[in-house]
């Protein structure tokens, strides 16, 4: 039988840590750690992750600043919201929630936050610290999937890694930190010829190409350790556009064709997915200490 990587589980354990780092902090440091939550525009997706985010903030005792601002917003306005998060001392983290519409500058908005409020790990100089390996806030979902491997023993070390996709967001940063752990990675994308035979050469496959079900049987070879970070929903009438509650959710990966071959995989859902926001947290949490002179006791919960 596979392991399955259960990330739901995993995300309430840390959040109970983080909680407990809160409570023993909130009276030397007077105040309990803020998060800043910027969403633009109409986006349905958008909208539930922030709205989880908000929920997730809400249980561990984060104060969340939300701001929900109109589509056609002009990139100025946007800046100055941003650089009045970065003075406000109440905010240990900022995050721009992806994607933006497209007359805005998705670049020069993250480089406006202040490095050291950046709660998704995205500004090119936390990126920079992460090449270097230096400690700083990292991307969240590539984090999270650093977190879950760690808490269910994969041997990183000396692992043939192969990562499917290199954005920004999630496959760049994951090659990076996977590479830090001393394994040897391979990084696959929308070019790459011949794609299941690179797979099969993994010992640990992380799927990040927003394609569903792109990942089958003939992707994998015997024993590999599959990370599926893709989520899609699938609506159960597809004349429907508007998201329902019946509709399905799934990964990148047909996992009922891999789930006997492999030696563990991550559901979808309840595997990536709630790690993502729970290193959100520990991001906003660690700058909490930080800006507050508390000891840094969650820093170690960071690849
Ligand atoms: P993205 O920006 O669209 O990047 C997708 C990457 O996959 C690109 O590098 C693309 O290559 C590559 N790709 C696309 N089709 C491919 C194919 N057929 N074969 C190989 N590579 C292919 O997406 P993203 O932001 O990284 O997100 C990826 C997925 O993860 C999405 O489903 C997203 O919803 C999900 N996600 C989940 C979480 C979570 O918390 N679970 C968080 C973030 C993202 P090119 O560079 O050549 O275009």
């Amino acid at each position: 039988m596979p392991n399955i990587l259960d990330g739901k589980k995993l995300a309430q354990e840390i959040e109970l840590i983080l909680q407990q780092a809160i409570q023993s902090g909130s009276e030397v440091a007077n105040r309990p750690p803020g998060l800043a939550v910027l969403r633009v525009g109409n986006d349905p997706a958008s909208g539930v992750y922030v709205n989880y985010k908000e929920k997730a903030c809400n249980r561990i005792g984060v104060r969340s600043f939300a701001k929900h601002v109109k589509e056609d917003i002009a990139l100025e306005e946007l800046l100055e919201i941003i650089q009045s998060f970065n003075q406000d001392k109440n905010v240990d983290g900022i995050l721009l929630q992806l994607p933006l519409p497209s007359h805005l500058d998705e670049a020069s908005l993250l480089r406006s936050i202040d490095p050291d409020k950046d709660a998704d790990g995205l500004h090119p100089m936390n990126l920079g610290r992460l090449i270097k390996g230096e400690k700083g806030p990292r991307s969240c979902t590539p984090a999270g999937v650093m977190a879950l491997l760690e808490k269910n023993e994969i041997t990183i070390e000396g692992k043939r890694a192969v990562v499917v996709g290199r954005s920004i967001l999630v496959g760049k940063p994951m090659a990076l930190m996977l590479e830090a752990a001393n394994a040897t990675v391979t990084v696959a994308h929308s070019r790459t010829k011949d794609l299941p035979s690179l797979t099969r050469q993994a010992d640990l496959l992380v799927v990040a190409a927003g394609k569903p079900n792109l990942i089958g049987k003939n992707h994998v070879s015997d024993n590999c350790v599959v990370v599926d970070v893709g989520i899609h929903r699938l609506p159960t009438d597809p004349k429907n556009l508007r998201e329902t509650k019946k509709d399905k959710l799934c990964g990148d990966v047909k996992i009922f064709e891999i789930e006997d071959k492999v030696a563990a995989y991550s559901p979808v859902p309840g595997g990536v997915g709630p790690m993502t926001v729970t290193m959100l947290l520990a991001n906003t949490v660690d700058r909490w200490q930080k800006h507050c002179g508390l000891p840094l006791t969650i820093s170690h919960l960071l690849p």
